[in-house]
């Protein structure tokens, strides 16, 4: 896959998430950390789900995560997936206690387990957006 043949949606940065993908452009994961009582949450989103304030820290997270749930698709619901199929999408349980949905990478799904270790890892979609795909730890 190149930038070049790229021809699969694209998630539009809005100002809540624009940090997460600058960072992921730079191959780093950032999650949002609230400034008042600490809680880590994924998504970006603009207020805390345990004390709604709206003090937004940015942290690095270490990329590490277990196998949380995952499903394979053996049906491109866009053109773009084609090329995927089957497509395996994993929910991982990350370390800072966020989950996280991406596709995943080198990853047998016949061997795929609830708490197999794995890792995020970035793959450039285009010359501005750079994905997050799960990797085997
Ligand atoms: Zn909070």
């Amino acid at each position: 896959m190149t930038a070049a043949t790229y021809d699969k949606p694209l998630p539009p940065p809005n100002e809540e998430s624009r940090p997460f993908w600058e960072a992921m452009k730079e191959h780093r994961l950032v999650l949002q950390k609230c400034g008042a009582c600490g809680k880590v949450r994924h998504y970006p989103r603009p207020v805390c789900d345990a004390c709604f304030s709206m003090d937004t820290e940015w942290m690095e997270a270490s990329g590490k995560g277990q196998v949380h749930s995952w499903t394979i698709s053996h049906h491109a619901f866009h053109p773009g997936f084609k090329g995927d199929l089957p497509l395996v999408l994993v929910i991982v349980d990350l370390d800072e206690g966020v989950r996280m949905c991406a596709q995943a990478r080198d990853l047998d799904p016949e061997g795929l387990r609830i708490g197999l270790p794995v890792r995020v890892d970035f793959e450039d979609a285009t010359d501005d957006l750079t994905l997050p795909v799960i990797r085997p730890a």
